[in-house]
């Protein structure tokens, strides 16, 4: 099926409510869910195993979580919003607390007193809730309160997920995004919606000529864990995108990879200079997504990241107001079509050699003059002023195997789309060839 902005916003009203971590049965709830759309391979690695400078961590579940006052009325309570218990909280039987004591163990926000914080203590044994500053001050000082927490903290397994596309090429394109992250939208469910569409559309387009792998994995321990399981990533993926902040209705941005000008980075930056103009540039560094894992020593595959409210940046980021009202199908869609048209640039930008290296070629005898009906400064059906006959001198001079359609689209100013149906009509007229 080919998703649209109604499949996204549905996909993502069902995975919003789960409570996912870096382990546990809200991921596995969650690819359930996926499984519908996307051929997962799910696989789990058990608590223990070594990833490379990694251990893959107990499992933790939880099914409740609160906050009581003195008369048993919950005031913070998990099954409101899963927000508020902290993420692998160590379980806790009734313990009693003061006002103050309570203080201590709830995290709330200064800046955004009506929001929940998201908080997690995956490596440190530790529990806490969270709740908006409104909420805490609300309560009285001169009550008890009793918090319990009904998680579970043992050996078990980490859950990730792969699908491959397979394409005419070995070579592979890695699409990865991640899945840990209780009930918010653009950090992280967005990622994850944008990858599934583009499976959907990738899977409908014939003649791929990449391999295609998608991953979805817990952040960090997830990704390391990946790599660590699939050694074949590293012969085989040339380089990717990590699929992170893409929903939110803030600005377009772009992450480089950490070469900055690859293949990647080429088509990326060409997709949004002609579609967006005005996209923030962010230069790699290694923080933000999965980027970190992928791009590191013994790995060092170049990914990119198109953002739409990129993590780090927008006020809700890490809270509870990152939710249903903050992120919907429209402003995936937007981010969507922009890596629909990378993948599509990506499968069909290569250099080609003319059969004839040496001088011009003679346009007329090959019947190469364009039959431009009554314009001839304008092609039918493209806005973009250009001459035909110009174009394709341009496309022949600059065929050498050096420049692919990139280069000619950009430095004929002649557009992509056009470069392209050039390229068809060459090759159907045997002039040109591409090295495979
Ligand atoms: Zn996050």
């Amino acid at each position: 099926m080919s998703f649209t902005s109604q499949n996204m916003q549905d996909l993502l009203e069902s995975l919003y409510p789960i409570c996912r971590s870096i382990t546990g049965d809200g991921v596995r709830e969650s690819f359930e869910i996926l499984s519908k759309f996307i051929d997962l391979n799910v696989k789990e690695y058990p608590s223990g195993q070594k990833c490379y400078d990694w251990e893959i961590p107990k499992e933790w579940n939880i099914s409740d979580g609160f906050v009581e006052n003195s008369a048993g009325q919950r005031v913070i309570d998990f099954k409101k919003n899963n927000l508020h218990v902290m993420g692998y909280s160590s379980p806790v039987e009734s313990v009693s607390l003061s006002y103050d004591e309570l203080v201590e163990k709830v995290h709330v926000l200064n800046d955004l007193p009506d929001a929940i914080p998201y908080r997690t203590s995956y490596y440190k044994s530790d529990w806490s809730f969270c709740a908006s500053k409104e909420l805490l001050e609300s309560l009285p000082k001169d009550d008890t309160y009793t918090a319990t927490i009904k998680s579970r903290l043992e050996d078990g397994n980490l859950t990730l997920a792969d699908a491959i596309l397979k394409g005419q090429s070995k070579e592979e394109i890695l699409i990865s995004s991640y899945v840990c992250h209780p009930s918010m939208c653009n950090d992280n469910l967005s990622g994850v919606i944008v990858a599934v569409a583009l499976y959907n559309w990738l899977r409908e387009k014939r003649d791929r000529h990449y391999t295609y792998r998608f991953v979805f994995v817990p952040e960090t321990i997830g990704a390391v864990a990946y790599l660590a399981n699939h050694p074949e990533c590293k012969e085989n993926v040339i380089g990717g995108w990590v699929l992170t902040t893409c929903g939110g209705p803030g600005p377009i941005g772009y992450k480089e990879t950490f070469l900055g000008d690859s293949f990647i980075d080429k088509i990326t930056k060409y997709v949004l200079s002609k579609e967006i103009g005005d996209y923030k540039h962010y230069p790699f560094v290694p923080d933000g997504s999965d980027e970190r894992q992928y791009s590191s020593p013994g790995h060092r595959i170049p990914v990119a990241t198109i953002s739409k409210d990129k993590y780090y940046e927008y006020d809700y980021y890490h809270t509870s107001k990152d939710d249903l009202d903050f992120v919907n199908g429209d402003q995936m869609q937007v981010t969507f079509e922009l890596y629909k048209k990378c993948v599509d640039i990506l499968e069909t930008n290569f250099p080609y050699f003319r059969r004839e290296p040496h001088c011009e070629i003679q346009l007329g005898k090959r019947g190469l003059y364009p039959n431009t009906g009554g314009g001839h400064k304008q092609l039918a059906g493209s806005s973009e002023d250009f001459d035909p006959v110009d174009a394709i001198c341009w496309y022949l001079f600059l065929c050498d195997g050096e420049n692919d359609l990139i280069d000619i689209s950009e430095k004929a100013k002649i557009p992509y789309d056009y470069v392209r149906k050039l390229t068809q009509d060459l090759l159907d007229k045997d002039v040109i060839y591409r090295n495979e």
